[in-house]
């Protein structure tokens, strides 16, 4: 169960300093998951919770699917929440793998549903083709259980990981990519590779705006210079793979290049893995409406 804030008088959630919002600060966390990726939490459930944590906006992100966004926003109109319409696309820059947000789409756009469709397609096919390289090194794992695992959401490894561990196939999650499937292992397969520039325009096309997803230590400058030509409008500064000194240094960069800022949780949990983050990475409710004001102009 959520922990309900100081006998839910303010609702306000703690910040990245241990600080509780001033209750005229209203908060948002714009990186979440729910079960229709790799998230543990319904859309409902997600937005019920979010909403006991006196969050005043919240943004569904699941990888590489909107499947989750209209349930999430009549939930959230029922319960007088904003809910930002967001996805979390992955893209390949370079040999990397790289995550993009987007937000504020148009989340019934033909053009970007047909990727999401293609896509999915893919990664299930990329699945089968995983299983079978596990069987071949007599690891016997079944396909169904790894889409039981994955339910609506479309398939990835952290599905896969979990039903070799519910099979008990290896004994930890981190085992199942550090023996079979991690980048290089004998069971690994490439995914599906989408450029960020065709990824931009799908989410120039669905009139959204796209952020780069936790930058982190790994990011270069150079990479970054090459997105932000090609149309990136925003990063994500606050997330909890950034510390102080990486926000900080973002947050500059966001400045040195007139970009947008966002940020969130990237919560997945609540059920299985005990993960209690939602609305602990949040930005003022203000950037939400900065942000905004970038669609219209
Ligand atoms: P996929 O998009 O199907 O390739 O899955 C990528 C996801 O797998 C990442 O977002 C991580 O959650 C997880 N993952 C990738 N590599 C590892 C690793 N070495 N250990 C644990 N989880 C990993
Ligand atoms: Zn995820
Ligand atoms: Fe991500
Ligand atoms: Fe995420």
């Amino acid at each position: 169960m959520p922990q309900p804030v100081e006998s839910g008088k303010t609702g306000d959630p703690v910040h990245l300093d241990g600080s509780r919002s001033p209750s005229s600060g209203l908060r948002a966390d714009l990186h979440t998951h729910t079960t229709h990726s790799d998230g543990a939490l319904s859309p409902y459930e997600l937005i019920r919770r979010a909403h006991e944590l006196g969050l005043a906006a919240v943004s569904i992100t699941d990888h590489d699917n909107v499947g989750g966004l209209d349930e999430a926003i009549e939930c959230g109109k029922s319960l007088g929440i904003e809910v930002i319409t967001g996805l979390e696309l992955s893209v390949t820059l370079g040999d990397k793998d790289v995550h993009l947000l987007a937000y504020f789409i148009d989340h019934k756009n033909r053009d970007l549903l047909d990727y999401l469709m293609f896509f999915r397609r893919e990664r299930l096919k990329r699945a089968e083709r995983i299983v079978g390289k596990l069987n071949k090194i007599n690891v016997p794992l079944k396909l169904e259980s790894v889409l039981e695992q994955a339910g609506v959401g479309s398939v990835g490894r952290p599905h896969i990981a979990n039903a070799l561990l519910d099979e008990g196939l290896t004994d930890t999650y981190h085992e199942a990519f550090e023996r079979y499937i991690g980048t290089g292992g004998p069971a690994y397969e490439k995914k599906y590779q989408l450029s960020p520039v065709d990824a931009f325009r799908l989410i120039n096309k669905a009139q959204g705006l796209s952020f780069l997803a936790h930058p982190g230590k790994y990011t270069t400058e150079l990479e970054l210079s090459a997105l932000i030509k090609n149309g990136l409008d925003g990063i994500e500064v606050v997330h909890p793979a950034h510390d102080e000194k990486l926000q900080e240094y973002y947050k500059g960069l966001v400045n040195q290049y007139f970009l947008l800022e966002s940020g969130g949780s990237d919560f997945h949990g609540g059920k299985k893995n005990d993960d209690h983050t939602l609305g602990t990475y949040t930005i003022a409710l203000q950037i939400v409406e900065t942000m905004r004001s970038r669609l219209f102009s």
